[in-house]
């Protein structure tokens, strides 16, 4: 199970994006802010400049990977999969990421980070229509049901999922169970319905190169 290692809050200065990888951190103590987006490292300010296309195109690609904290190899898998479809890439790719079953216990409220739920599916938190599930990657599928299993019922942070709920709407493509602990995928996530700042067309053209 790769993960992306080192100091996270370091990723989003890098990419000059807020990138939510802490939890309730993120809202209440911030680097980011407090270092008013410097780019990480001693000379982050003098580092600044102008960037070419082709860095553009990188920082997109680092960007939606780093949200969703997929490695460099699987990433590339998941666009080879979406150019292979008959989508549109772009979205194609982003619905790829949302389908994981991280991406979907962090969306349904269940985890205060994509990086918190990827250790509670690790660990055996939950099952995927009865089943358990300890894959994070897991490709979740139209009425495909995600529930906490019975014993983990009491652990933290599933145990107040409600508070981690506040303020963080629930997407229309997932539905909550009515013990909310449990969900299920609607359909599949329009292109509004998934992060406005990353930019799929400049990771298609990275790729593309
Ligand atoms: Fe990013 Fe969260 Fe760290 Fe802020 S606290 S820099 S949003 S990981």
């Amino acid at each position: 199970m790769a993960n992306q290692a080192g100091p996270v809050c370091r990723l989003c200065r890098r990419e000059g994006q807020k990138l939510f990888l802490k939890g309730e951190k993120c809202t209440s103590n911030c680097t980011f802010e407090k270092r008013n987006a410097l780019l990480p490292g001693q000379h982050g300010l003098a580092r600044r400049r102008k960037v070419s296309d082709y860095g553009l195109q990188l920082r997109a690609k680092q960007r939606a990977r780093r949200l969703y904290g997929v490695l460099e190899t699987q990433f590339r898998h998941y666009f080879e999969r979406a150019e292979r479809s008959t989508g549109v890439t772009g979205t194609v790719l982003l619905q790829l990421l949302e389908r994981r079953l991280d991406n979907v216990v962090y969306r349904l409220g269940l985890a205060a980070s994509r990086r918190e739920a990827r250790q509670l599916v690790v660990h055996r938190h939950f099952a995927v229509n009865g089943r358990t599930v300890n894959i994070p990657s897991f490709q979740l599928r139209a009425d495909d049901v995600v529930s906490v299993r019975d014993g983990s019922r009491k652990i933290v942070p599933i145990a107040n999922a409600s508070e981690l709920r506040q303020g963080r709407p629930l997407p229309e493509w997932l539905s909550l169970g009515e013990d909310g602990l449990s969900g299920a995928i609607v359909r599949f996530p329009e292109r509004g319905e998934m992060d406005a700042f990353i930019d799929e067309q400049l990771i298609v053209e990275y790729y593309s190169r």
